[in-house]
């Protein structure tokens, strides 16, 4: 068995099964190769119910649903939407893409997720919008953000790309915003390569997004545009292989469960390691492995953790950099202290179906020789 351990473990890696393989090849077989076709219908109406949503709009990757959405609501220049400073960059690309301005507030340090109290008092006359995103697989407090923005008349988006597979008290990612945005990319929970998704309870904001997915053609009158729109669609390949990852996605889920289970099991008396929190009523979503290294304000020992279990043979991700601090979206007037230290703190390890038990426990050794190298150097 320790023979076959392959030596370097990357951080993800897609599960494609022969039934991934039979659909796609199927659906290549079908000559339906591009944007219609049995497997798409076939993925959103799946989809849609897997997530208790109305609806879903498949769209060819995640940062264009996000687009889509704000495109949908009419959301320009002149406007602001309210996003969480440590988030994957496509969640403040999708609001610049609509000449609209992303303001970025903190995140709490139980969830990792964006603070309702931060994002009230970022409210403004400008706001139209909050997305909330799903960070790490853990949902942000929907409950708090739906009451908020209801009061204040905005927009609530659920970005969970990281966390297909999630529920808050029992409803899961998809049906807990105005709209929910999902990814498919091939380090996601589950992936069609590029792809992505919008699930939505609101029949007009689909509809909205369905003709703006498809150049704004008028669904009455052929190859005429009354609007400005987007090539956003998603292919029938890229569905039938969704068709297999959703078949498979409970198979999926709990594989990755067992991975980040391990961790957290054999790296439990790690002094120097803090597991991601998970809040009472939530199910996170097994995306990847997360931990913080060091105490807090630490800022030098995760990237000394990376660098040694790299030449170890352990590929691992730093967390992301915080928004504000990305030239695209410079903002030095943005104050996130939770989001600064997370940011310098965490690190991704690797997380994928295939890893077998005794991998994870060699990744797992091997990431307590690099701390104890670490520790010995301070
Ligand atoms: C992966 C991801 C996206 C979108 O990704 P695509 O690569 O465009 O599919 C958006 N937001 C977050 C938080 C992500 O992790």
């Amino acid at each position: 068995m320790s023979d076959r351990m392959p030596d370097r473990y990357p951080v993800a890696r897609p599960s494609i099964s022969a039934l991934e393989e039979r659909y796609v090849l199927d659906a290549v077989r079908s000559g339906w190769v591009s944007s219609q076709g049995p497997y798409l219908r076939d993925f959103e109406e799946r989809f849609a119910l897997r997530c208790a949503a109305g609806t879903a709009v498949a769209t060819s990757n995640g940062t264009v649903g996000l687009h889509l959405v704000l495109a949908a609501a009419g959301i320009g220049p002149g406007d602001e939407v309210i996003i969480p400073a440590l988030t994957y960059v496509a969640t403040a690309n999708a609001v610049a893409y609509c000449g609209a301005r992303a303001i970025c507030v903190d995140v709490l340090p139980q969830s990792w997720c964006i603070d309702p109290a931060a994002v009230r008092a970022a409210i403004g006359p400008r706001t139209r919008a909050v997305i909330a995103v799903d960070l790490y697989g853990h949902p942000a407090d929907y409950p708090a953000l739906r009451d908020l923005c209801q009061r204040h008349g905005l927009l609530l988006v659920a970005d969970a790309a990281e966390s297909f597979g999630a529920a808050l008290d029992g409803s899961p990612a998809g049906s807990l915003a105005d709209a929910t945005t999902f990814s498919f990319f091939g380090n996601k929970v589950i992936t069609s390569g590029e792809g992505g998704c919008v699930t939505t309870s609101d029949a007009e904001l689909a509809d909205r997004m369905r003709l703006l997915r498809n150049q704004g053609m008028d669904p009455q009158r052929r190859y005429y545009f009354p609007v400005l729109g987007y090539n956003y669609r998603m292919t029938n390949l890229c569905a039938a292989l969704l068709c297999a990852q959703l078949d498979r996605a409970d198979e999926i889920i709990a594989e990755r469960d067992r991975v980040i289970a391990g961790y957290e099991e054999h790296l439990a008396g790690e002094a120097q390691l803090s597991p991601q929190p998970v809040l009472p009523g939530v199910r996170r979503a097994p995306w990847m492995a997360a931990f913080l290294v060091g105490p807090e304000g630490d800022a030098t020992s995760r990237d000394a953790l990376a660098g040694t279990l790299d030449r170890l043979g352990v590929e691992t991700r730093p967390f992301f950099v915080p928004i504000p601090e990305l030239p695209p979206h410079h903002d030095p007037t943005a104050d996130c202290p939770v989001t600064t230290d997370l940011s310098r703190r965490g690190i991704n390890l690797p997380t994928y179906a295939e890893l077998t038990e005794p991998e994870v426990k060699t990744v797992a050794e091997r990431v307590r020789a690099a701390l104890a190298t670490i520790d010995r150097h301070r």
